[in-house]
């Protein structure tokens, strides 16, 4: 058992679609979150579960993989501090090499060096960097509770929403001034 079992749910068998080109296979189940599966303002927590439809269909270079994967991403709002939760969908399609085929096209020199190849490793199909590429970019850069969050306010920090339209009195600048100097004129007089 020293095999990365966490890994092991975000692994797709090829054996279940078969070789022949056209066959196809159905997969359902719930993944598992993994680590820092967001960014550092949102993320979805470890462990939570992420449910995946996909549909495997056997291709001459490889299989292609179609689906769509549900998560709940959390996190705080850059506002207010509340926190966030937000339920995304996310559609992929990814074409999984045959080993043999991706060496093939590494020496014809295939054009598209850019984009990166995923290859088939032992009959596996490893859905966890595909599922990653397709769900962090599509989570907010700036999460909000909600679209007209007032934020908290920038004098005392409470939240404008609990207290909508508080003032706070400012003092005269020239007034403050002078405060400023007598206290100051306090603090330095209480010397020896
Ligand atoms: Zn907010
Ligand atoms: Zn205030």
């Amino acid at each position: 058992m020293n095999r990365t079992e966490p890994h092991l749910p975000w692994m797709l068998d090829t054996k279940d679609v078969g070789r022949r080109p056209g066959s196809m296979a159905e997969v359902e189940r719930d993944l598992p979150a993994p680590a820092d599966f967001g960014t550092d303002v949102i993320s979805v927590p470890e462990g939570d579960p992420m449910p995946l439809q996909a549909r495997l269909e056997s291709v001459v270079e490889g299989v292609l993989v179609t689906g769509t994967v549900n998560a709940t991403a959390v996190g705080a709002c850059v506002r207010c501090l509340d926190p966030v939760s937000l339920d995304i969908e996310t559609r992929f399609q990814e074409l999984f090499a045959y080993a043999d085929r991706a060496a093939h096209h590494r020496e014809v020199g295939a054009r598209d060096e850019e984009s990166e190849e995923h290859v088939i490793v032992d009959g596996l199909i490893d859905l966890e960097p595909v599922l990653r590429d397709a769900v962090v970019p599509a989570l907010p850069f700036q999460p909000v509770c909600r679209e007209d969050c007032l934020g908290l306010c920038a004098q005392c920090g409470v939240r404008m929403e609990d207290d909508p339209g508080h003032e706070h009195v400012v003092i005269d600048p020239r007034w403050s001034a002078l405060a400023a100097l007598a206290s100051e004129a306090s603090t330095t007089d209480d010397g020896d």
